[in-house]
């Protein structure tokens, strides 16, 4: 994450001087306000979706692949393997939906029990809120006399605003919708799942084989992939999600020999 930033500090401390015997003073304050703005908002706004969502395939791609390798060492027809793949997919699919639902309803559950509650402290007991909000800027190293005066301008702005962000660091609430990730969660894995599916279908006399090299390619591919959109070393995040996606391969290969249904 650093990398980058560094990299684009060191470029503008160079041209600074030229700008600044240029009198391009604006370009100098919007290239920071730029610079300032763009790496944060950038990594965790606009490719936290991203980085979710490859998550979600990756789970799909290691639970299907380990799931084809298993069942195929049983011995039983192609036919049978592409049904379990199918119903991993399906199965699979639903369990992520319902599990970001409930966690992200939840979630907004209680971040609504925590506005409520903070909305009712805010009418009955004014004085006491706007000392608790200014203790909590002291504490974040302000000095008390400025802390008060942060605490009562961001009070006459949207007093609740700032006890729900600075108090609850609540960020987001108005933002959760449990159905959205339900479905972008239950899209992601399927999306995943179909990558060992497909493969499995399409080499069915060489399946364990195909699936375990197109896993160990897509899982390089999105495990780099993750990690960029993290702002993390892209080598590293790869080598570890084709680790977990090996060991889950060698596994279930395993537990399916012991259940090997050929005569
Ligand atoms: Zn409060």
């Amino acid at each position: 994450m650093a990398s980058g930033r560094t990299a684009f500090a060191g470029e503008s401390q160079f041209a600074i001087p030229a700008r600044h015997r240029l009198g391009w003073h604006f370009l100098d304050i919007a290239l920071t306000r730029m610079r300032i703005r763009h790496p944060e908002i950038h990594r965790s706004d606009r490719t936290g979706w991203l980085r979710a969502s490859v998550l979600g395939a990756n789970d799909g791609i290691v639970s299907t692949a380990g799931l084809l390798v298993g069942v195929a060492a049983s011995g039983v027809s192609a036919q049978a393997l592409l049904a379990t793949g199918v119903a991993g997919l399906v199965a699979g699919a639903i369990s992520m939906a319902a599990g970001e639902y409930v966690s992200v309803s939840s979630q907004a559950d209680t971040e609504r029990a925590d506005l409520t509650l903070e909305k009712r402290e805010l009418a009955e007991d004014p004085h006491n809120e706007l000392t608790e909000l200014a203790l909590i800027y002291e504490r974040r190293g302000l000095t008390a006399a400025l802390a008060h005066q942060v605490a009562e301008q961001l009070t006459a702005h949207d007093a609740l605003a700032a006890h729900a962000r600075d108090e609850l660091g609540i960020t987001d609430t108005f933002r959760a919708r449990p159905v959205q990730a339900a479905l972008a969660s239950a899209g992601a894995f399927s999306v995943g799942a179909l990558v060992p599916l497909l493969v499995a279908w399409a080499f069915a006399a060489q399946t364990t084989v195909a699936v375990v090299a197109a896993t160990l390619i897509a899982l390089l591919v999105s495990g780099a992939l993750a990690a960029w959109a993290g702002g993390a070393p892209m080598l590293r995040g790869a080598l570890r999600v084709v680790f977990w996606g090996a060991l889950a391969m060698a596994i279930t290969h395993a537990v399916g020999l012991l259940f090997n249904v050929r005569v």
